[in-house]
C-alpha cells in the first residue's frame, strides 16, 4: 500500500498557523473609518460607544482585547491606554481633548491672571483644647460691635459667618475643634488660612492643643494664638507660651514667627486686638482670588430642609457665585434658587470667602464636597454626568475589599500593608479574644487592625464598614444569612466563617506570612428550612421541612442554624418523603430530616448542607 495514504501530503498542510492568541491576524480585516481615520474624544467610553465611534464591530474591540489578556465586556470603561491601543489597531490617528476638564475639578487648579486678582478674606477655624474658650471666643467676635450694623436679618447658623472689621471682612468658620476640620481634610478639602489656637491661661498647653497644632500643620494652615481667660487671677501667659515652644509653635517674643494675643472671652478684653492680628496676617499672607470667574469652593455643612429641600453651606473659595448659577457638588447638580448669608440677607452674588447658605441643590451633598458653578444649565448637567459615571466606575472597580488571597500576593510582592478586619462572634469573649490574638499576629509588613469585634449576626452595615475599609469579615460560630451574603457578593466583600478560634489564628498568620494558599472551601449545596417537628419511635426527632435551595443529601455535612447561630454540626441521616426513604429532596419539596446524634431541632431552624471543595 501506498504510505503516502496514511499521511497528509505536505501541500495540505497550512504554511503558517496563527496562534490563537496571536492579535494581529494575517489579511485583519479593515473598516471603513470614520472622520478620515482621526479620532478625537473627551469623555470616558465604554466598549459599545468605541465600537461606535470607530466604525469597528464590539465584537472585534473585546476580541482584540482579549487577545491581549484583557477581558472586557460591552459596557466596560476602557482607560485612555487602552483606546490608544484600539485607535492603533484599528488604523486611527487618536488625541483625547480636555474639552470638559470641569469633571474633575477637584483637582483642577485654576490659574487666574495676575491682573484679575484681589484681595480675599481670611478664613479663619478656631481650634484648642475642651473648654478653653472656643465657643466662647467665636460667640465674642460675632457679637462685637454689631451695634454700629444694620441689621438685615435674623443671624443664622450656617456653620459660618463674616465678620466686618475695620472696613474689611473676615470668614469665620463656626464649628470649634477638629471633627468638621479633620473631617473636611479626610475629604481632600483645605479651606482655613489661619488657625486661631485658642490656649486658657490659666491651664496652659493640653493633649488637644497639640493635637490641634498638627492638624494646623498638616493642612498647611497659618496659627495665630489666642490666650484666653486673661480675666482669671491663675492666668500666667509666660507659662502658655513656653509650652508652646516646646511644641515648636515660637511666639514672636521669643524670636519666632508666631503671632499671640491675651485676650478674655468672658470680659471682651483683647478681642480687638485679635481681629487686628488676623488681619494683619492676612495681609501678610497676600490673600487672592479672582472675583470675575464661576465660582469654586466647599460644602461647609448640610442637610435637608423639610420645607426647603437639600440646603447647603457654601464656601466660596474664588470667583463669584450668582443666584440662578447652576451649580454642580458631588456628582450632581442644582440651581441656586436663593442664597442667604449668615446675617440672613438673602443675597443676588457673593465674592470670595464668602460662606452663603443655598437651597435649590437636587441633593445633599456631603461636608467637604467641592462645588463648581457653570454658566449654563447643559454644561452642569453634563458634567454631573459625567462625575456620576466615573464615580460608579470607581466603585464597581476600586472598592472590592481585599481578600486573603490578595493580600497574601501584596505580601509576596514587598509590598507593605494594612490588613482590615472586623470579628462577629456569637459571644462578646470570643469576639474579644479573637481581637486580641490577630492583632498579635501583625509583622513589619502586615498590620492587622480589628475594626470592631463585636458579639451578634454579621449584618448590612458589618458589610458596608468593610467595604468602606477593604476589611475581611470574620464570623465565629456564625452563618450570614442569605441577605448578608448577597449583599457581601454585590460589595465584594469576603466573609469567612470559623468554628475554631485556632484556624482563623492560622488561616490569617499564613497570609500574613505570605504564605497563603488556595485550599478547600466549603460551598453550600443545599438549604432546608424546619417547619414543623415531629417525632417517631425507633427514629427520633424529625425536622419536617421544606427545601429552600439546591438539595440536600443522605450522608452530607450539614449544620443547624438557629438565628444565623451554629447550634450544631454533623450529616444527615436520613431523609423521607411522604412514608418513603429517599437519597435526595431538590429546592421546592418538602421532607423529613433526621440529623446523625442530634435530636434538638426546633422551627424555624434552618439545615444548611456543605461540602468541602478547593477554593478557585
Ligand atoms: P470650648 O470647649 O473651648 O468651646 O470652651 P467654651 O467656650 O465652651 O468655654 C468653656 C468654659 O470657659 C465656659 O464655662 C466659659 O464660660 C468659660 N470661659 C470661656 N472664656 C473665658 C474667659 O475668657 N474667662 C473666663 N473666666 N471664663 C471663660
Amino acid at each position: 500500500m501506498d504510505k503516502k495514504r496514511y499521511g497528509r501530503k505536505k501541500s495540505d498542510r497550512p504554511k503558517q498557523r496563527q496562534s490563537n492568541f496571536e492579535p494581529r491576524q494575517q489579511g485583519k480585516k479593515e473598516y471603513a473609518k470614520v472622520n478620515g481615520g482621526v479620532f478625537l474624544y473627551s469623555k470616558p467610553l465604554s466598549v459599545s460607544d468605541l465600537s461606535t465611534a470607530i466604525n469597528v464591530p464590539i465584537n472585534a474591540i473585546i476580541k482584540y482585547l482579549f487577545a491581549q489578556g484583557k477581558m472586557v465586556t460591552i459596557n466596560q470603561m476602557l482607560d485612555d491606554e487602552m483606546i490608544g491601543e484600539l485607535c492603533l489597531e484599528f488604523g486611527y490617528d487618536f488625541k483625547k481633548e480636555k474639552v470638559v476638564d470641569a469633571e474633575h475639578f477637584e483637582e483642577l487648579v485654576v490659574e487666574d491672571d495676575p491682573s484679575l486678582l484681589e484681595e480675599r478674606p481670611a478664613v479663619v477655624t478656631v481650634m484648642g483644647h475642651v473648654d478653653h474658650g472656643k465657643t466662647s471666643i467665636i460667640d465674642a467676635i460675632r457679637h462685637t460691635n454689631v451695634a454700629g450694623k444694620e441689621a438685615g436679618g435674623i443671624s443664622q447658623a450656617i456653620g459660618a459667618y463674616q465678620k466686618d472689621w475695620k472696613g474689611k471682612k473676615i470668614t469665620i468658620i463656626d464649628t470649634p475643634g477638629h471633627a468638621a476640620f479633620t473631617q473636611m481634610r479626610a475629604r481632600g478639602a483645605s479651606v482655613t488660612d489661619i488657625v486661631v489656637l485658642v490656649v486658657a491661661a490659666d491651664d496652659g498647653v493640653m493633649p488637644q492643643t497639640i493635637e490641634a497644632i498638627d492638624h494646623a500643620r498638616a493642612a498647611g494652615s497659618e496659627i495665630i494664638v489666642a490666650i484666653n481667660k486673661m480675666d482669671l487671677p491663675g492666668a500666667n501667659p509666660n507659662r502658655v507660651k513656653n509650652d508652646l515652644v516646646a511644641q515648636e509653635v515660637v511666639p514672636e517674643e521669643f524670636g519666632g514667627d508666631v503671632l499671640t494675643v491675651e485676650v478674655s472671652a468672658k470680659t471682651g478684653k483683647g478681642l480687638d486686638d485679635l481681629l487686628d492680628t488676623i488681619l494683619l496676617k492676612a495681609e501678610m499672607m497676600e490673600l487672592k482670588a479672582n472675583p470675575a470667574r464661576y465660582a469654586i469652593g466647599t460644602v461647609l455643612e448640610a442637610n435637608l430642609d423639610k420645607g426647603e429641600g437639600p440646603k447647603a453651606t457654601l464656601l466660596i473659595q474664588n470667583g463669584t457665585l450668582s443666584q440662578g448659577d447652576f451649580v454642580v457638588v458631588g456628582t450632581t447638580f442644582g440651581k441656586i434658587r436663593r442664597m442667604v448669608s449668615a446675617d440672613g440677607e438673602v443675597l443676588k452674588t457673593a465674592g470670595p470667602s464668602t460662606p452663603v447658605s443655598v437651597i435649590g441643590l437636587s441633593e445633599v451633598p456631603q461636608a467637604g464636597d467641592r462645588f463648581m458653578a457653570f454658566p449654563t444649565e447643559k454644561e452642569a448637567k453634563e458634567v454631573a454626568e459625567a462625575r456620576a459615571l466615573k464615580k460608579r466606575e470607581e466603585e464597581r472597580g476600586g472598592t472590592s475589599a481585599l481578600t486573603l488571597a490578595d493580600l497574601n500576593n501584596i505580601v509576596n510582592s514587598g509590598k507593605i500593608q494594612d490588613l482590615n478586619i472586623i470579628v462577629k462572634a456569637d459571644t462578646q469573649g470570643s469576639a474579644e479574644s479573637l481581637k486580641a490574638n490577630l492583632e498579635k499576629l501583625s509583622s513589619d509588613q502586615v498590620r492587622i487592625r480589628v475594626l470592631e469585634a463585636r458579639a451578634g449576626a454579621i449584618s448590612d452595615s458589618d458589610v458596608l464598614l468593610a467595604s468602606a475599609s477593604k476589611a475581611i469579615i470574620y464570623g465565629f460560630n456564625l452563618r450570614p444569612d442569605q441577605h448578608v451574603q448577597d449583599k457581601a457578593k454585590e460589595e465584594g466583600v469576603e466573609i469567612r466563617t470559623y468554628r475554631i478560634i485556632y484556624e482563623i489564628l492560622e488561616e490569617v498568620e499564613r497570609a500574613v506570612k505570605g504564605m497563603y494558599k488556595a485550599e478547600m472551601v466549603e460551598r453550600i449545596v443545599g438549604t432546608a428550612e424546619v417547619r414543623h417537628r415531629y417525632k417517631i419511635t425507633d427514629v427520633g426527632v424529625v425536622a419536617g421541612s421544606y427545601v429552600l435551595d439546591g438539595s440536600i443529601k443522605v450522608g452530607e455535612k450539614c449544620r443547624l442554624i438557629r438565628d444565623q447561630v451554629v447550634v450544631y454540626e454533623g450529616k444527615v441521616n436520613s431523609l423521607a418523603r411522604f412514608k418513603d426513604r429517599v437519597n435526595e429532596v431538590k429546592k421546592g419539596y418538602e421532607c423529613g430530616i433526621t440529623l446523625h446524634n442530634y435530636q434538638d431541632i426546633k422551627e424555624g431552624d434552618l439545615i444548611e448542607c456543605f461540602e468541602m471543595v478547593e477554593k478557585e
